[in-house]
């Protein structure tokens, strides 16, 4: 068993956390990050990233699997065809992506134990499988079953179900499907990698539970040709539950914060962004950052949307078809789908 004590510790070595940590170890500071699983990176992703995530992470260009300068998107009246000159969209693995920033975190002084899992919060320290810990400053970067936020007293009700299969194969194009009948207020999508594509399906519908989301996941599949079954489903919560991101000495950051989008499922900007301003602000606390009012700002926007189209099918048709005809008329930048647009 060990005891130790760190100026700050972050839990959960997703995105959100390995953000946080490295923003803080280069400036200096001893940052203890904690990750349940041995290996970094895995996760229940599609790894969608568009331009405005890939200008937080500079990643290298072998690292993306695939550039996409068009996108398609089907609605039960309309077709649209998204073009611009540069790459609006890029696909990666989730391992990968999760490697190469674990190794960045190390190289920056960040000290990483994987495989220990947090299981209980007190003020100013963490009890987990392998000792205790003490800090100055806790970051709860733990997705969205966030042991922090739950130490903190705050409830997750608003929720998404993301649920997919990496199928292999050659598949071209990058293709969003929305279809009430289907996935209530969700979509299903096409996001090639190098030599497969994540085929899934994100809803915020509460009556629509992953069991019956993947039946139909599976019923759209076969209409488009698509045999998902030599794939296994892999589903995960996504949490749009924001309630707040700074509590005194303790911050939750990512989907522990409840920052993905509501609306399209999106989170792994926010989880970039939240981390590296937690990190900014634990280092100096009057840092503001316009890009995070920008986040929160998108985030309620996509959430009153969201709540429009919750009312019922009439209506979830009729605020859908209305963002697809918004977007082929050019009259609603593709960009303000995206949280960090
Ligand atoms: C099917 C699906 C497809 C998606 N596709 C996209 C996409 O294309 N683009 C996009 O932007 N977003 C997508 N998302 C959402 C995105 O994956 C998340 O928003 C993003 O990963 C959030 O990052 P995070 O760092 O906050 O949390 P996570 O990535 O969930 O990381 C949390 C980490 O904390 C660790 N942890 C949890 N509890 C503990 C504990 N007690 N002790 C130690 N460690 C702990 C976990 O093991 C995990 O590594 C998708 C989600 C799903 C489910």
């Amino acid at each position: 068993m060990q005891t130790s004590s760190f100026h700050t510790i972050v839990i959960g070595a997703g995105p959100a956390g390995l953000a946080c940590a490295t923003t803080l170890a280069r400036a200096g500071q001893p940052v203890l990050l904690l990750e349940r699983h041995r290996r970094i990176g895995p996760k229940v992703c599609a790894g969608g990233l568009p331009a405005s995530t890939l200008a937080l992470l500079d990643l290298p260009p072998a690292l993306l699997e695939h550039r996409f300068s068009r996108q398609l998107i089907r609605s039960g009246w309309q077709r649209v065809e998204l073009a611009a000159p540069a790459p609006l969209v890029c696909t990666v693995d989730r391992e990968k992506l999760g490697q190469w920033m674990a190794a960045r975190a190390a190289a920056a002084g960040v000290t990483i134990l994987t495989g220990v899992t947090a299981q209980g919060i007190e003020r100013g320290a963490v009890r987990t499988s392998h000792g205790v810990f003490h800090y100055d400053y806790l970051v709860g970067a733990d997705g969205s079953s966030s042991l922090v936020r739950r130490f903190l007293g705050l409830p997750t009700t608003r929720v998404g179900i993301g649920l997919h299969h990496q199928l292999a194969g050659d598949f071209d194009a990058m293709a969003w499907h929305l279809s009430p009948r289907h996935f209530g207020n969700g979509y299903a999508w096409v996001f090639p990698h190098r030599a497969s594509a994540s085929i899934g399906v994100y809803s915020a519908c509460s009556d629509l539970p992953p069991r019956l989301l993947q039946e139909k996941l599976h019923h759209w599949a076969t209409k488009y040709g698509i045999d998902l079954t030599p794939a296994p489903p892999r589903a995960a919560r996504i949490s749009f539950d924001y309630r707040g991101w700074r509590f005194g000495t303790i911050f939750l950051v990512g989907d522990a914060a409840g920052l993905a989008s509501g609306l399209t499922g999106e989170g792994i900007y926010a989880a970039l962004l939240s981390g590296e301003i937690a990190g900014r602000t634990i280092l100096d606390p009057a840092y503001t950052d316009r890009r995070f009012v920008a986040l929160l700002r998108r985030h309620r926007l996509h959430e009153r949307i969201l709540t429009l189209a919750g009312r019922n099918r009439f209506s979830c048709s009729l605020i859908l078809e209305t963002l697809v005809a918004a977007l082929r008329c050019g009259m609603f930048d593709h960009t303000a789908l995206e949280l960090g647009g």
